[in-house]
């Protein structure tokens, strides 16, 4: 990995990107109270969409030209980091929507398609999810079973997809099918109303209870074939493309976890007193809130690393698809390899430490809480059953660790 464009990244925000971030924290704000209320009553909260949707935080990143806001990965992630103090719960709502949801189709999809689907979910009146997972195929989509055959203007699609963040109420998302044909796996959009889609709600989930996943069943479920995204075989590399910004999105949230168990626990140490001084003067105490602090550091800082690669990487595309020469360069360039390695390396880092690092300061949060800390009313009790997803989902961490050390020692060192 190269360290050389360093001196290239700016993170100084404009006034504008403050004014944006300012009515992010007001509507985390809004919905606070009732967030936690729905936690505790274990269902969606109905009033993300209007509030966040009001200030147009759910096209954050998606271009003007599409309904959306046009921010940058930086300022997208600012946003996600504030979110993620909320809870890795309410952040989920919007990598499912956002991350892996909008921006795979800004990514990936022809002019056709953004025109017909990005301004209905930049304005919130359509919501995204993104359908890879299934049972026997996790870490390994490539083992997906979900088919799909040609049947004279349209797909059929065939399968079983489950954990499927949106997945209950998403009105469109992408999802990938296998040709039993050449095994090979394409990406398509489907919407929510297509004969043979259906969906079943996953209960019993041990945190990220305002998030509502499912399994959804594809039964000849019928795709037009202008719902193709990308060309036919590319479906893992889109998806895998869609990994890259799920993984800044859940290492940006974790970040934002951390600060307000820092908050928690800060306010709570000074607060409590024991042995006849406050809970913060015990050195004991202060390793956790210090280790804390210094994940925080080091895992912000992996973020504004990760999204700036990742604005490289969509800047190179964009420039792919402005250019009108007749022999314009494609996806198959060096450079684009060299970006979306690049990209694909630092994200995976990141949401690999600042996960780990959220669950870790999450543990140590409840511990300073002591019983305080046992019951879901809290905060830090929340965060800590909510990140224990964030080390499953969007690349489980062992996975993670693999692929990191296979790009540290080469190719021919992969574990899998
Ligand atoms: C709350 C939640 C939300 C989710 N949301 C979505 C979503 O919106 N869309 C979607 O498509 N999916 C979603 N997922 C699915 C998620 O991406 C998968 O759970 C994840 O990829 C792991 O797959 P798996 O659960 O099948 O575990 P497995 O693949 O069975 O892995 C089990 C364990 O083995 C480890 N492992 C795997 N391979 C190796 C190896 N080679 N060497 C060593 N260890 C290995 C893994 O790290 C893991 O710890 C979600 C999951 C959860 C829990």
């Amino acid at each position: 990995m190269s360290y050389s464009n360093l001196s290239q990244m700016n993170f100084e925000l404009s006034s504008d990107q403050h004014r944006f971030l300012q009515k992010v924290d007001g509507a985390c704000r809004s919905i606070r109270s009732h967030e936690e209320k729905c936690y505790l009553e274990e269902r969606l909260n109905d009033r993300v969409v209007p509030a966040f949707g009001g200030i147009g935080m759910l096209g954050c990143p998606v271009s003007k030209k599409y309904g959306g806001l046009g921010y940058d990965m930086l300022t997208y992630a600012l946003a996600i980091e504030r979110i993620g103090q909320e809870g890795a719960s309410l952040r989920t709502f919007f990598s499912a929507h956002t991350s892996i949801g909008q921006l795979v189709l800004q990514e990936w999809g022809s002019e056709m398609q953004k025109k017909e689907y990005l301004p209905d979910t930049a304005s919130g009146k359509s919501i995204m999810a993104f359908a890879l997972t299934e049972p026997a195929a996790g870490s390994d989509p490539s083992s997906m079973t979900t088919t799909f055959e040609t049947k004279g203007d349209h797909y059929l699609l065939k399968g079983k997809k489950h954990w499927i963040g949106n997945g209950t109420f998403a009105n469109v998302m992408t999802t990938y099918a296998k040709d039993p044909g050449s095994g090979k796996i394409s990406a398509f959009i489907v919407e929510r109303d297509s004969p043979g889609f259906r969906t079943e709600e996953m209960k019993n989930k041990m945190g990220l209870l305002t998030v509502k996943n499912a399994e959804i069943y594809f039964e000849n479920c019928v795709v037009p074939k202008r719902n193709l995204l990308g060309k036919k075989g590319q479906g893992l590399k889109i998806a895998y493309s869609a990994l890259i910004d799920g993984r800044i999105s859940v290492a940006a949230g974790a970040v934002g976890v951390m600060e307000d168990c820092l908050q928690e626990c800060i306010a709570h140490s000074k607060a409590r007193k024991l042995h006849g001084s406050p809970l913060a003067k015990k050195q004991l105490i202060q390793d956790h809130i210090a280790r804390i602090a210094v994940n925080i550091a080091s895992s912000r800082w992996l973020v504004y690393r990760a999204a700036a690669a990742r604005q490289k990487l969509h800047d190179y595309v964009e420039g792919i698809r402005s250019d009108d020469r007749p022999s314009r360069p494609g996806r198959d360039t060096k450079e684009y390899a060299a970006l979306r390695y690049e990209a694909d390396s630092i994200a995976a880092i990141a949401k690999f430490h600042a996960s780990n690092c959220a669950f870790e300061a999450a543990n140590s949060s409840v511990q300073v809480f002591g019983s305080f800390g046992y019951r879901k009313t809290a905060r830090v009790a929340r965060h800590f059953l909510d990140t224990r997803a964030t080390i499953i989902y969007e690349g489980a961490n062992e996975v993670l660790k693999l692929k990191i050390a296979s790009q540290v020692l080469g190719d021919d060192y992969k574990a899998y």
